[in-house]
């Protein structure tokens, strides 16, 4: 026969007396008592023993010996000598309305986060619902407790699709000082922005340096009406995306006009990918296509010139004269196919220069869209936006 102190301390919960065990093949179920007699009402405060009824209860536990366990308890339910409430005794171990331990709640938390609820459910012996339901009540505790934000110099602020293909777009907020997600809004209309940014504090709003955008009109304005001390970035990141989109219609009219249609094969990716990217076979395609197409050759070495705005300058001054030599060139040129890019670049010159003032890297965020596309595959049996939106936060806080 096992000693009783010596089962308390094996099962390790704070608050109880062992009573018995029960060991089977698969499971244990360890009946205990709780240690405290007396308790403070919940409506009056005042101490009472007064009993009026037990009700048992199990709650699932860590396992113990390769088996899941169970801790069942007679629940207490008693009366207040002031006010004769009636209320059921709290335990330290779990929740009210719990049927799981915390300790087995927070490794089923655990799991969840780094893998999947379908997964998690399969280990610890319980449903993909209920794993994801206890992900998902720690992670907005979590929330709740971390909502005071740490002052940051530069944010981000982003979209994407929250599934593919659809246009269901939400807006993610981060933080790329502290490496953090802020939020995740549903909306990305102006007015609802602003309305989310007006919650921040003064001294938070106004410690936010830079901001990192896409070619959004609607941020950029946004930007410039709540974050006073704030410059808005264009992300070099959509600037090239933009370009590209550019080249590409290129290629497609160049493959248009193309006596040999054989050349173009797989050509799309050889033409967009950085120059030095490329594979061998993909040089060979390049060169090809190069070859057939003048106009395409002045698009493509024009676009890997703009690259290099960015890579080889540091500083604004030589940024601003090479983006205007850039500019210059395409005018000269009279490359039609980039004016409508030219006129993008006019609009947004000043927040793409911001860029040689604060080196704002899209690592953080390109680390973030991973996660997030990471988290739409695995799908986590979360397809709402509120589930989604708590997973993101709590993966980057
Ligand atoms: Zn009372």
């Amino acid at each position: 026969m096992l000693k009783n102190d010596y089962v308390t301390k094996l099962i390790n919960l704070e608050g109880i007396k062992f009573k018995d065990i029960d060991i089977q093949e698969d499971t244990i179920r360890v009946f205990v008592t709780a240690k405290n007699d007396v308790h403070l009402c919940q409506k009056c405060c005042r101490p009472t023993s007064r009993l009026v009824d037990v009700t048992p209860k199990v709650y699932r536990d860590l396992d113990l010996a390769g088996r899941a366990s169970f801790i069942e308890i007679d629940l207490r339910r008693f009366e207040c000598n002031n006010c004769f409430c009636t209320f059921t005794e709290s335990l330290s171990f779990a929740a009210p309305h719990r049927h799981y331990t915390g300790r087995f709640e927070r490794q089923v938390y655990e799991c969840c986060r780094e893998t999947t609820a379908t997964y998690t459910g399969s280990k610890f012996g319980i449903s993909d619902k209920t794993a994801a339901e206890i992900y998902q009540n720690i992670a907005k505790q979590k929330r709740k407790e971390a909502q005071i934000l740490p002052p940051t110099q530069v944010i981000g602020i982003d979209e994407i699709a929250m599934h593919k293909g659809h246009k269901d777009f939400v807006v993610v907020i981060t933080d790329l000082t502290n490496k953090k997600v802020i939020d995740v809004l549903k909306d990305r209309k102006k007015a609802a922005l602003k309305a989310y940014m007006a919650g921040w504090s003064e001294e938070f709003r106004k410690g936010i340096k830079f901001v990192a955008i896409d070619l959004w009109g609607p941020y950029r304005s946004v930007v410039e009406s709540m974050l006073p001390k704030a410059k808005a970035v264009a992300d070099r990141f959509h600037v090239m995306q933009n370009l590209n989109k550019a080249l590409d219609k290129c290629r497609k009219q160049a493959k248009r006009e193309s006596a040999d249609q054989e050349i173009w094969k797989n050509a799309k990716y050889a033409v967009l990918r950085n120059r030095e990217d490329l594979t061998e076979e993909q040089e060979k395609i390049l060169n090809k296509v190069l070859m057939e197409s003048v106009k395409l050759k002045r698009c493509y070495e024009l676009k890997e010139s703009f690259r290099g705005i960015f890579n080889d300058s540091n500083e604004r001054k030589t940024g601003t004269a090479k983006l205007h030599a850039w500019i210059l060139d395409i005018v000269r040129q009279d490359v039609i196919g980039y004016y409508a890019f030219v006129k993008t670049l006019l609009n947004w010159e000043e927040n793409i220069l911001n860029y040689f003032d604060e080196w704002v890297s899209s690592g953080f965020v390109e680390g973030v869209n991973n996660k997030i596309k990471l988290i739409k595959r695995k799908a986590f049996g979360f397809v709402n936006f509120e589930n989604f939106r708590t997973k993101i936060i709590d993966c980057f806080s």
